[in-house]
């Protein structure tokens, strides 16, 4: 089984990244260096979406050039399409693995790419399926002579002991696995299934993206629900049940007192019930 970044790949794909979606190299770049990974990795589509197995090596494809890439996870669609704020709908949308994404600081050409496939021609236009006998060539092309720029994901070790975050107003106590990056991206993705895209705080429904715009959606914090003295040594994190999204107004309040207070308790203070769980 081959291994790329941590994850045992199962297909490789090239992703067409639109003209029409970015006019410029400069604005692709931005979007995979920076916009991605504040988003958590998801990748809206709108019309068609690829159908490929968790753990793809996504090449991001851009004017006849690979430019980029990451490792997929997951497909969510949405019910209703979602209307972001460049004016499209988005009918859902990729899960990638935040701390996979990279941006090649040179492009793959298609010269490069016949290199190793002899049979292939020139990048085409749709998410095209690559053999897996190329990916350890592929890889060394990557890795060999591109130095891809490596996006900055904070991977935290979980620890037992609490630290200390600095709040606007107050010190909020997190604890380490608020601060897990994957536990929080499959939290954040959970959250924006149930709620049709939308990622909000799950006690006083706080949008982030609606108040300040889509760039700032995923500002929010993640609450871990469970009570640190409760859990047991073998204790391994449930990103949906022990993980909660919320704003940090309702996060330092739970966080100001031991134990926290609870969801359902934040709740009854600022008369909201509970929703449709
Ligand atoms: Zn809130
Ligand atoms: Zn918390």
């Amino acid at each position: 089984m081959a291994e790329y970044k941590g994850y045992s790949v199962n297909e490789i794909r090239f992703l067409p990244m639109g003209k029409n979606v970015f006019d410029t190299f400069e604005e692709v770049s931005h979007f995979i260096l920076n916009t991605l990974p504040q988003r958590g990795g998801t990748y809206y589509y709108k019309k068609s979406k690829m159908n490929c197995a968790a753990s793809t090596l996504v090449l991001f494809q851009y004017d006849g050039q690979l430019i980029g890439s990451a490792i997929y996870l997951a497909t969510v669609q949405l019910e209703i399409p979602l209307l972001m704020d460049d004016g499209h709908l988005y009918n859902g949308y990729y899960q990638f693995a935040p701390e996979s994404i990279q941006l090649f600081t040179e492009p793959i050409y298609a010269s490069d790419f016949k290199n190793i496939d002899p049979s292939f021609t020139r990048f085409g236009q749709g998410a095209k399926i690559i053999d897996l006998e190329y990916l350890n060539p592929i890889i060394n092309l990557i890795d060999g002579n591109k130095n891809p720029i490596k996006i900055d994901v904070a991977i935290t070790i979980p620890e037992e002991v609490s630290t200390l975050m600095e709040g606007a107003k107050k010190t909020i106590t997190v604890n380490a696995y608020e601060r897990n990056p994957q536990a929080r991206t499959l939290c954040i993705s959970h959250y924006r299934a149930k709620n049709n895209g939308r990622i909000k705080c799950e006690i006083c429904d706080f949008d982030f993206g609606k108040i300040y715009g889509e760039k700032f959606s995923e500002k929010i914090h993640i609450h871990h629900i469970k009570e640190i003295s409760s859990i047991g040594e073998e204790y391994e994190v449930d990103a949906i049940t022990d993980l909660l999204p919320v704003c940090p107004n309702c996060h330092m309040i739970a966080h100001s007192k031991t134990p926290a207070y609870t969801p359902d308790e934040i709740r009854e203070m600022i008369g909201k019930t509970k929703n449709g769980e």
